[in-house]
């Protein structure tokens, strides 16, 4: 069994749809995963908003804007009426679901479930498009297999004891259609996987169900070596290790969720980027080896926030770590780079929700300060291989530009830098064309 993930704009409009067939091959047992169509999650979170602040004229010019679009669609993937009648009424019931909250109090629980209507309609439209053409398919409910805990981690085992013995029952069906994103959580409300979720769906149901191989089916042709939105002639990587694809995916290239490796490391399940648009290429396969003597990519990520600690009585004191530590933990937030000197330590964190407190606690080891808008820089690559000198030629490929904070060495292939946000553009060419 394989599992196929097709992201936004590969279901992003009837046609995309209609030829999703020629590269599933329904003549082997597949679980397709199905994003959202391409802007539907942004305009349901945008919905969400409107209904947040109480702005219900914006929520329902939103919900008529996003279902005209719809119908259009239906128009144009059915052919046959009966078939078009069904897909109609599947769009009134979930459009007629977010004008409901209208007349209702509305809190996190609901706009969860708003954002939770993109996903729903995509597998429900395909579905029905299948039922035209005669293949046959089963349509699986995620909310009914996908679960997170009290802390927000998927639990793969439910997923196995859930979903598997729905396949041993259509043991005569070789497609199988499901929501990626949605979950429910502990207390079994409707729930994400955070946005660009479905890659971690996929990968999550490809260890519950010990799948052959986890596509994951894109419009670029892989992992490239720089983020394409940014820089010219950038390149796919044929090959990465789990622990290099989960570092760039972590530090910003956006074509995998940030989570999304680890499930399919732990379960040695291979993974491939592949492009919808040009399904020859042959794209990045993600495994447990990786080629040696590389820089592999560089990677961005942005909204990072920078503490200092100066505390020249206690830094190198044992325990002092631990308790600066300790600070984030209570807070629950994580750390994404530290550096440390004789007198102060420098730390980053992405989430700045309890940034006030944060700092109010640290304040009592010694002087703090916070540094906003910068930018993790991610060099990943063979940097054991250090005959090459390839931390040397990192740093001197942007010596013109100010490094906040430089961190090697936590593991064999990752060099990160922290600059301001505003030099990210300039970093990330500068590194391309002296690296590659
Ligand atoms: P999908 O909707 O299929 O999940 P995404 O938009 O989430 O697609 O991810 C694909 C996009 O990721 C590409 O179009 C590309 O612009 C962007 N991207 C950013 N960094 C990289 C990278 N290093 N390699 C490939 N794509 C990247
Ligand atoms: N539709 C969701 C999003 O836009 C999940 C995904 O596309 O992976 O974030
Ligand atoms: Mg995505």
């Amino acid at each position: 069994m394989k599992v196929l993930k097709f992201g936004g704009t590969s279901v992003g409009s009837a046609a995309r749809m209609q030829k999703l067939l020629d590269i599933i091959n329904p003549n082997e047992r597949r679980i397709v995963v199905l994003s959202a169509m391409s802007g539907t999650t942004n305009s349901l979170v945008e919905i969400g908003q409107a209904y947040l602040t109480s702005d219900k004229a914006k929520a329902a010019s939103l919900i008529s804007s996003l279902k005209q679009q719809y119908e259009a669609v239906v128009k144009q993937l059915f052919s046959n009426p009966e078939y078009q009648a069904q897909a109609k009424e599947v769009i009134d019931h979930h459009f007629g679901l977010l004008s409901g909250f209208a007349n209702d109090l509305f809190t996190s629980i609901e706009d969860k479930i708003i954002l939770a209507q993109g996903e729903l309609l995509s597998t429900t439209l395909y579905h029905i498009y299948l039922k035209e053409i005669g293949v046959p398919s089963v349509l699986l409910p995620a909310l009914d297999f996908m679960r997170i805990d009290e802390d927000n981690e998927p639990i793969v085992d439910h997923i196995t004891t859930h979903l598997q013995p729905i396949l041993d029952k259509h043991a005569d069906v070789n497609l199988f259609i499901t929501q990626g994103f949605i979950c429910r959580n502990a207390f079994g409300e409707i729930d994400n996987l955070r946005r660009g979720g479905s890659d971690y769906t996929a990968s999550l149901i490809g260890a519950g169900i010990h799948a052959e191989e986890v596509q994951i089916w894109t419009d670029i042709d892989g992992m490239h070596n720089n983020d394409p939105r940014i820089v010219n002639n950038t390149k796919p990587i044929a090959q990465l290790s789990f622990d290099e694809a989960a570092e760039l995916a972590y530090f910003g290239a956006k074509i995998l969720h940030p989570q999304s490796v680890f499930p399919a490391q732990k379960y040695k399940i291979p993974v491939r980027l592949l492009n919808t648009m040009d399904p020859q290429a042959a794209g990045t396969l993600i495994t447990n080896t990786s080629e040696k003597d590389k820089i592999k990519s560089i990677a961005a990520k942005d909204g990072i926030t920078a503490i200092k600690i100066q505390s020249s009585r206690m830094l190198l004191a044992h325990g002092f770590l631990r308790r600066v530590f300790e600070v984030f933990e209570r807070y629950r937030t994580s750390i994404d780079m530290i550096t440390t000197s004789e007198v102060a330590v420098s730390l980053t964190i992405d989430d700045t929700t309890y940034l006030d407190e944060i700092n109010k606690e640290l304040g009592k080891f010694g002087t703090v300060d916070v540094d906003i808008n910068h930018t993790i820089i991610c060099v990943v690559g063979d940097f054991a291989a250090e005959k090459n000198g390839y931390a040397a030629r990192v740093l001197d490929a942007i010596k013109h530009v100010p490094v906040r904070m430089i961190s090697y060495g936590g593991s064999d292939h990752n060099l990160s830098l922290l600059v301001k946000t505003e030099q990210k553009t300039e970093v990330l060419r500068s590194l391309h064309s002296r690296l590659f």
